[in-house]
């Protein structure tokens, strides 16, 4: 340790925000890993110093967590993870419930649910953090999203996923798909929101092309942090230009 305090605003910056990749080894693909290093490259260009940190199983939790990033696996890596998961719930719930931005992505969103029931009957618990539940189909939805939102526009990405999810009373959807299926294949809705945690089917990643919940997790992790957040001068237009090649896929 250097000897400063990290939630002290220094005359360099504005501060740090410590982001934590859950379980990158096991929980990480189609891209998903852009996601952090877009939150890295946001926090810099908002003038905060950024530190990019990876929880994989076993590792001791790290203290200091301002935004939690996970993504999705196969069954498999869920399988690898699930008990890992279940010791470390109590520490999610209490950060989620103080208000930590969290992004979870496909395989985490589910185990962030009450559980993930697989196509074989397998039972993998979720931490229930979201009121969610997740069951496994013959059917695969896969292909490219958008997603109206109230929050952050229109949202862009890429699903493929065979578990289909259904919303409890706990959360709201983050949004509805006119063109996609997301959370399952029958009510056109996509996605869950709940405190400061953003859950989705949606990889490709995410992030690249939706800034606008990026500077969500970084304004809510600056707030919680600091009191208030300062923006400063992201540059957009490789988002754009991921935006527009998204907007143009065919389903
Ligand atoms: N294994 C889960 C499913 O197929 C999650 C897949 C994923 O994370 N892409 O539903």
């Amino acid at each position: 340790q250097a000897g400063t305090d990290s939630a002290t605003v220094n005359s360099a910056g504005k501060g740090t925000l410590r982001v934590v990749q859950l379980y990158p080894r096991d929980m990480n693909i189609y891209g998903d890993w852009g996601n952090a290093l877009v939150l890295q490259q946001r926090i810099r260009w908002h003038g905060y110093t950024p530190e990019l940190l990876e929880y994989n199983v076993g590792d001791p939790f790290p203290d200091d967590v301002d935004i939690i990033v996970g993504g999705g696996g196969q069954d498999s890596g869920q399988l690898v993870i699930q008990d890992d998961l279940q010791a470390r719930a109590g520490v999610l719930k209490d950060l989620a419930e103080d208000g930590a931005p969290m992004l979870v992505i496909c395989g985490l969103y589910q185990l962030f649910g009450h559980f993930f029931k697989t196509r074989t009957g397998a039972v993998i618990p979720g931490i229930g953090i979201l009121d969610v539940e997740t069951h496994g189909t013959e059917e695969r939805l896969i292909g490219n999203v958008k997603v109206a939102t109230p929050e952050f526009g229109e949202v862009l990405g890429y699903e493929n996923h065979s578990g289909q999810t259904t919303l409890g009373s706990g959360v709201r959807p983050l949004g509805s798909t006119p063109k996609g299926m997301g959370n399952n294949s029958s009510d056109g809705h996509e996605g869950a929101r709940y405190r400061n945690i953003v859950a989705s089917y949606l990889h490709g990643s995410l992030l690249p092309k939706n800034p606008a919940i990026a500077d969500f997790l970084i304004r809510t992790a600056a707030e919680r942090k600091y009191g208030s957040f300062v923006p400063g001068h992201p540059d957009d237009s490789y988002a754009e230009l991921a935006r527009e090649h998204a907007a143009r896929r065919p389903r």
